[in-house]
């Protein structure tokens, strides 16, 4: 990459990060825009866009569904793709045109968005980068990943928009602290299931999760963290499992499995937690953010 696109790159990224975004609406608000743009960064991916030119009923069936899939707990209000379709307008790169004028904050009316003649585009030096390199989409598409959702969804949220071949490879670093001290406190086994497993001496296949996602402000700290296997670690990243306000177990109801298979899952509706902390418990304020941002169930 020359250093003209790689600096326009490192802008953009910039400005990325710095979307504002609804956060006193919760979780599923905030991640409406970061998942418009994946949305759009995965269709150049795969050779949807020619033009740069977007209409707002192209895409708002797509939008609707990956906000109801990987936007978190539902708000009150439905998926409103709308929303990060106008109001992304307030980051330098996106430009919306549309029949009549909205001030500052104010939704565009649907049906102004979905005229013929209404639009939005990418600045174009922004469009240009994204349509030409393929490790400009991968930097995006990483920053935003990394920013918003844990990584145990990554790969769902790839797989799902077509980008499993866009990852260049980054990592955010761990803080190292916390992984020893979460998984101490709980033990070296799963908080849910009691899993223990043990590999050349080394505890295996269990994870140090955030309870408040690090990715929307949950420190690194034992308050905030629950050991889990890689099973119970997705599904409580995804909102199937939780913890209720008496410390059991919850499984989220809109979750069905089609066999006996799912009995991991199923088997600790209502069950208290298999292993408890014994330096730390987890801080309420976590759990509760948890329940209120995640959480699919009751
Ligand atoms: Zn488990």
């Amino acid at each position: 990459m020359n250093p003209d696109d790689l600096r326009e790159l490192d802008e953009l990224v910039e400005q990325i990060r710095s979307m504002k975004l609804h956060v006193a609406g919760g979780l599923g608000a905030a991640l409406k825009k970061p998942l418009l743009l994946l949305l759009l960064v995965s269709k150049i991916e795969n050779g949807r866009i020619e033009e740069n030119r977007f209409h707002f009923d192209d895409i708002e069936k797509q939008l609707e569904r990956l906000i109801r899939e990987h936007g978190g707990r539902p708000t009150a209000s439905g998926p409103k793709p709308e929303q990060p379709f106008s109001h992304l307008r307030s980051s330098a790169f996106w430009i919306l045109k549309t029949q009549r004028e909205y001030g500052p904050g104010k939704t565009a009316l649907v049906s102004d968005l979905r005229h013929p003649d209404s639009y939005a585009a990418f600045r174009p030096q922004v469009f240009r980068l994204l349509r030409s390199s393929g490790e400009a989409r991968a930097r995006v598409v990483d920053s935003v990943l990394h920013e918003w959702w844990p990584e145990t969804l990554h790969g769902d949220i790839r797989e799902d928009l077509g980008l499993d071949r866009l990852d260049s490879r980054r990592r955010r670093q761990r803080d190292q602290q916390f992984t020893i001290d979460v998984l101490e406190n709980f033990r070296y086994s799963c908080a849910f299931c009691g899993f223990h497993g043990v590999l050349n001496g080394q505890a295996t296949g269990i994870d140090a999760a955030h309870v408040q996602w690090h990715a929307h402000r949950g420190p690194d700290t034992v308050e905030n963290g629950i050991a889990l296997c890689k099973l119970h670690h997705w599904a409580f990243d995804k909102g199937i499992l939780g913890i209720n306000e008496a410390e059991r177990i919850g499984i989220a109801d809109v979750f069905v499995t089609q066999s006996d298979g799912g009995l991991p899952l199923e088997s600790l509706e209502g069950r208290p937690l298999a292993v408890l902390p014994k330096n730390k418990a987890i801080a309420g304020r976590f759990l509760e953010w948890h329940r209120g941002n995640v959480y699919l169930g009751q």
